[in-house]
């Protein structure tokens, strides 16, 4: 699905860096609601969701567990249960909210770490799937439940040493905190099975963001092998593979985008080589995809507040940090479009800050764009997954709203931007507290 006759044209947007909406439209939502804000297409979530059940569709059992805290907003967690996508849960208030999605039994996946045994009791009385990270967990998990075992327990595995998939190192395993050993693996499923529990699912998770299209297939391989092993050496019962998250998308414009559909068809040509000889052709793939699914799906939009000519040319804009840390914190490239100016060649080059006081808070530096002015609105391109989620309150700043653009263009507020009263509504001194309701009312605009 290389050529451009047959890719998506989601996939083709990706490719090209083009904003999902014009300048018109942006400027139009935001006279009713100020920058900075997230924003996300509904039809691009559809598209992708299509796109990725079409490339797992020769798998009856395939199921995406959407990993909920790359976009934890309950309108776009229901809208991937509309299209029959499950939860992945790392916490118990991520429970909560699939839950309050109307997200339920083994529609939910508990897959976290150094979990807390009261997790376990919640994602039990939901039904939920529980992912056990360590071997540790055996015994935790049924203390938690009163001596009880659910009927179907996942195991995590960590198979150590380093990750290759194309002949390309991109993890190394044996430096990661989660899973556990082969033979962890292996003992876990046999005590397990003799204390009652009747199916297993085996998970791992090798590698974050990782480009090309082999990751999935090279993790399949290693997943579908283990699970004839555990079949053949402990004889229960493995009905799923989770190949959890971690496949990339194309943050620079140079950077090819991940075929969804050689992904698929790569794991099925190792299911057929692996699993179909083994007698356990019936086995279900999972995913647990966050980023691949929602990162091209939504953006941050930001205004250009003030530009600044020192040693760098600084344009700052009304979001921060705060917003969206990947910057800051990794690094991490977030392509950026001057509305109005897409696709425009580049004639100066600018550092794009925020208003934290801390001079990691730049968006982009040594940045090519065409040249911006004051007023102008910034595309953030795909923030849509551990975007807002990250989010945070330092230098008392605010999370931004977050809009949701709909198929037939209109944009609705899918939750507003926090206020100063939420900032202090943890607050717990007395007469402080007293004071600061007072000072909250006295800054409230009139027209409030
Ligand atoms: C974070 C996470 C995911 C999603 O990762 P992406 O990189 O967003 O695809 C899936 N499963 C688990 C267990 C995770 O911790």
């Amino acid at each position: 699905m290389e050529n451009g006759t047959t890719e998506a044209a989601g996939a083709r947007a990706e490719r090209a860096k083009r904003p999902f909406v014009s300048r018109e439209q942006l400027e139009k939502v935001a006279l009713r609601h100020p920058t900075p804000f997230y924003l996300y297409d509904e039809a691009l979530i559809r598209e992708r969701v299509r796109r990725l059940q079409e490339a797992f569709a020769w798998n009856p059992g395939f199921k995406e567990y959407f990993a909920v805290k790359a976009t934890p907003t309950p309108a776009i967690v229901a809208l991937l249960a509309e299209l029959g996508c499950g939860c992945d849960c790392a916490s118990a208030t991520e429970l909560l909210l699939a839950d309050a999605c109307g997200v339920i039994g083994r529609n939910v996946m508990l897959s976290s770490n150094d979990t807390p045994p009261a997790d376990f009791v919640h994602a039990d009385r939901m039904g939920a799937l529980i992912n056990l990270d360590s071997y540790d967990m055996v015994a935790c998990l049924a203390d938690a439940l009163g001596g009880r075992l659910p009927d179907v327990v996942c195991l995590r595995v960590n198979p150590g040493g380093t990750f290759a998939a194309a002949n390309q190192i991109i993890g190394a395993p044996e430096d990661s905190k989660f899973g556990m050993t082969v033979e962890q693996t292996l003992a876990a499923a046999k005590e397990l099975a003799a204390a009652g529990v009747r199916e297993f699912g085996l998970h791992a998770f090798l590698a974050s963001n990782a480009q090309g299209d082999g990751y999935y297939p090279a993790l399949a391989r290693i997943l579908f092998e283990l699970a004839v092993r555990v079949s053949r050496e402990t004889g229960v019962d493995v009905t799923f593979v989770d190949l959890s998250g971690g496949v990339g998308v194309a943050y620079r414009p140079e950077e090819r985008p991940v075929d969804i559909a050689a992904v698929g068809e790569g794991v099925r040509r190792a299911f057929e080589r692996v699993l179909v000889p083994a007698g356990m052709g019936d086995v279900a793939i999972f995913s647990e995809l966050g980023r691949w699914l929602l990162a091209p799906c939504g953006a941050l939009v930001t205004r250009v507040i003030h530009e600044k000519v020192t040693y760098r040319d600084y344009l700052g804009v009304d979001a921060c940090a705060a917003d969206l840390m990947r910057p800051a914190v990794y690094g991490a490239y977030h392509h950026i479009s001057v509305m109005g100016f897409e696709g425009a060649a580049p004639t100066r080059t600018y550092n794009v800050v925020g208003g934290l006081c801390e001079n990691s808070d730049q968006f982009a530096r040594d940045r090519p764009l065409p040249q911006v002015h004051i007023g102008d609105l910034l595309f953030v391109h795909d923030a849509g997954a551990h975007g807002r989620s990250m989010g945070y309150n330092y230098n008392g700043r605010l999370r931004s709203a977050e809009l949701l653009l709909h198929e037939d263009g209109h944009v609705e507020l899918v939750r507003r931007a926090e206020t100063p009263e939420d900032y202090f509504v943890t607050v717990e001194v007395g007469a402080l507290g007293e004071r600061v309701r007072r000072k909250l009312e006295e800054a409230r605009p009139p027209d409030a």
